[in-house]
């Protein structure tokens, strides 16, 4: 009996890889260009060859527009997104100092939880998922609480809502301390303005704004937030994640940290690539657009957004579920049927929200069109009358 079930197992184990074609609608990972999988192919080489020094410096050089950033430094960590926000955590962040994080969704309270590992004292300023903090209350908040460093989130997955960070940064900086801004949604698909808002430290990650697979996950660093690197006397608690190693090896010495994940830096270039040629403004312009169709389409099916207008990502729209219908057959629905992946909610929003990426090259009014089509016919199988 266990042999002829090892034996069945071991020829499923050797037919080959046929992952199913998904139309990737939801927060992310999202659509691939096929030239990014053609790079992921190439041959590699070693992570310390000339070769592969100037493939991570182009990449360095090709995050800046995407940033915003002129006057600091990029940087690449080795892990997805949140690898990026432990770094920026382990390394700003000091045990005993003060953080203070306005809390309204998911990933704030992962930069909340991060920051107490590391020590910190936190202070929290809460508010519903789906609200933001307005320019004075965010002002308010940091001279209240005089942190070494504040947290936010640019773009809040977990509910869609866009918190902007120019009064973030201005009152923090007036306070002495450092920003952090998580923009690991809003980065590719919508202007960060990393200088511009005043941002010291910036992570993301690849698989969302930028349309690659997930892997790598892009920083951006002030040059407070460099020299103040610099000038810390105590170590950070992470060595992976240590910043001054991996900038002294990615942009100094280039002397071996960790074996780079060569293939992704591959990736990551040719994405990147991709969004160069078709012009960053061009690109925010083509999700903005893509973004107000859908909504004015989602408007007249008498659907509604769960974010005020002003307040809304262009790239992740929250979509309230309408009465009497359950989000997790729908969203099995479009699985099932056509291939197309969203998400629901979670936490506060659990049954309450679809979560519907336009990232990528899904960005446009005839993928929209086409999303809207099968996500009807799934609402109203699941009982939905408009
Ligand atoms: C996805 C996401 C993260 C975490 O990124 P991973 O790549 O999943 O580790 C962090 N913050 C925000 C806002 C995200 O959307």
């Amino acid at each position: 009996m266990s042999t002829t079930s090892e034996h069945v197992a071991t020829q499923d184990l050797l037919q080959p890889l046929q992952p199913p074609k998904r139309y990737l609608f939801g927060p992310g990972p999202t659509m691939v260009d096929p030239r990014v999988y053609r790079a992921l192919s190439k041959p590699i080489v070693g992570h310390l060859d000339p070769y592969f020094i100037q493939v991570m410096q182009d990449v360095q050089e090709l995050l800046k527009p995407v940033y915003g950033i002129q006057n600091g430094s990029t940087l690449v960590i080795s892990g997805t997104g949140s690898a990026g926000m432990e770094a920026a955590v382990a390394n700003f962040v000091e045990p005993g100092s003060k953080f203070a994080v306005f809390a309204n969704g998911y990933f704030s309270d992962r930069l909340s939880e991060m920051a107490k590992r590391n020590g910190a004292n936190i202070g929290r300023f809460e508010k519903a998922w789906g609200e933001t903090f307005s320019d004075a209350e965010a002002a308010d908040f940091i001279r209240r609480e005089k942190p070494s460093v504040v947290g936010y989130v640019h773009a809040e997955t977990s509910t869609g809502a866009l918190q902007p960070g120019h009064a973030i940064c201005a009152a923090a900086h007036d306070a002495g301390a450092l920003v952090i801004g998580d923009c690991v949604t809003s980065l590719g698909g919508l202007p960060v303005e990393f200088d511009k808002t005043g941002i010291d430290i910036a992570y993301s990650c690849t698989q969302k704004g930028l349309s690659c697979p997930p892997g790598l996950s892009p920083l951006a660093l002030s040059q407070r937030a460099m020299d103040w690197l610099r000038a810390r006397t105590t170590l950070s608690r992470s060595w992976y994640l240590d910043l001054k190693l991996i900038h002294d090896y990615s942009t100094v010495s280039h002397r071996y940290h960790h074996t780079a994940p060569i293939s992704m830096f591959h990736a990551l270039r040719e994405a990147l690539m991709v969004i160069a040629e078709e012009g960053i403004e061009k690109r925010f312009e083509r999700h903005r657009r893509a973004h107000r169709f859908f909504v004015k389409e989602i408007e007249s099916m008498s659907l509604s957004m769960h974010v005020p207008e002003a307040h809304r990502i262009p790239t992740l729209n929250t979509v309230s579920v309408p009465k009497g219908v359950d989000d997790a057959k729908v969203r099995k629905r479009l699985l099932e049927g056509p291939g197309i992946e969203i998400a629901g909610g979670f936490g506060p929003l659990a049954g309450k929200v679809f979560r519907i990426g336009l990232m990528g090259p899904l960005a446009t009014e005839e993928n929209v069109r086409f999303f809207l089509q099968e996500f009807s016919k799934a609402l109203k199988a699941e009982g939905y009358q408009s």
